[in-house]
């Protein structure tokens, strides 16, 4: 499962993650006939919608290479793709697997949040993240008994990074999961091939995982709206106005059943194996980097309130947003509101 997903009307509506755009003027630097030209293309890659908008061209070969770059990272990072790097090291039997560098760098980057929160962000939780599957329309609680087994593969510690990009898992049936920072490391990857096809305004959408480059035609900054949870219309609970960053959110609403009238999400609490259950519905991140912002975005709904708003006021160039339950704001200080 990667970026496990369940098809549903919400997740579209995430997708889309209400972007509202205002066009008006033209840059000096852009011709007269394309600088208020917006091209767009909507795809569907790990489990999720991604809607890539550009400014300012008409090149709709850019659009597909953007789709290429998705296709190729899912190939590389999926978790179920049989043939994938997290594929091979999940299916290696505990020997060395060499992987693409981009995807040892990402681990890297992984282990680096996992260690810094303790474990409430933990690539190695592919034992329980299988077990829930949330992507499936059968999806149900597991049993204690198998939740127990699980819970014995995922200490990221056994994921060990050796020299010459290889990687090996010192507990053989532990599982790499990447499902929540990939998206986030795709966003940025996309952003660098539109800088260099002298794109300077697009708005990169992976299943709600934002990154705005530069501002809107008119220099203006982008809007976008945070959507509100639960609601199916994909109506935004509030907005912000950015330029070359990152917007992600983590929610429970995003992925989720009902079982005997309570709701279990699909981001879980490692300490149990259960969604996280802290009175949160969700956690939206503000970054230069959307690696960054996807991989705080779960670590902080993992963290809580507290403690994930500390993470963040200890973290430079960040900001958060956490909604709870009671859908009251709880904004860190440099938040723009
Ligand atoms: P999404 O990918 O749905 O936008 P997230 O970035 O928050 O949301 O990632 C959640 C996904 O990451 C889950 O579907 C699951 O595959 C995986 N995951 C769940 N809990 C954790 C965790 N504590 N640490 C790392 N990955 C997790
Ligand atoms: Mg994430």
């Amino acid at each position: 499962m990667f970026f496990s997903g369940k098809k549903s009307i919400a997740l579209l509506a995430a997708a889309s993650l209400l972007l509202t755009f205002l066009l008006s003027g033209c840059s000096a630097v852009k011709s007269l006939e394309t600088a208020n030209t917006k091209i767009s293309k909507t795809g569907f890659a790990f489990d999720t919608v991604i809607v890539i908008t550009l400014y300012g061209t008409d090149d709709e070969s850019i659009l597909d290479g953007c789709m290429e770059l998705a296709d190729y990272y899912n190939r590389l990072l999926s978790a179920t793709l049989e043939g994938s790097d997290i594929w091979n090291i999940n299916h290696a039997e505990g020997k060395d697997t060499t992987v693409n560098e981009e995807t040892y760098l990402l681990l890297q980057t992984a282990l680096s949040y996992a260690s810094k929160s303790e474990g409430a962000f933990n690539p190695a939780l592919g034992t329980v993240i299988d077990l829930w599957d949330f992507n499936s329309e059968s999806a149900c609680v597991p049993s204690d008994e198998d939740l127990a087994k699980a819970l014995e593969h995922i200490d990221y510690n056994n994921i060990l990074l050796k020299a010459d990009n290889i990687v090996q898992l010192l507990d053989p049936e532990l599982k790499v999961n990447l499902g929540a920072i990939a998206k986030g490391y795709i966003a940025d990857r996309m952003k660098d091939y539109l800088t260099s096809m002298d794109v300077s305004s697009a708005i990169i959408n992976l299943g709600g995982n934002v990154y705005a480059l530069g501002e809107k035609p008119d220099g203006s900054k982008y809007t976008v709206g945070i959507q509100k949870p639960f609601d199916d219309t994909g109506s935004a609970i509030t907005s912000v106005s950015i330029s070359n960053q990152s917007i992600v959110t983590s929610g429970t609403y995003e992925r989720y059943f009902e079982q005997d009238g309570v709701l279990y999400h699909h981001i879980l609490d490692p300490d149990t194996g259960y969604p996280a259950d802290n009175g949160l519905l969700s956690v939206t991140i503000l970054s230069k980097e959307s690696v960054d912002g996807d991989a705080l975005s779960t670590t902080c709904f993992v963290l809580g309130l507290d403690e994930g708003l500390s993470l963040i006021e200890s973290t430079s160039d960040t900001e958060a947003l956490f909604i709870t339950e009671d859908y009251e704001f709880h904004y860190s200080s440099g938040f723009p509101k």
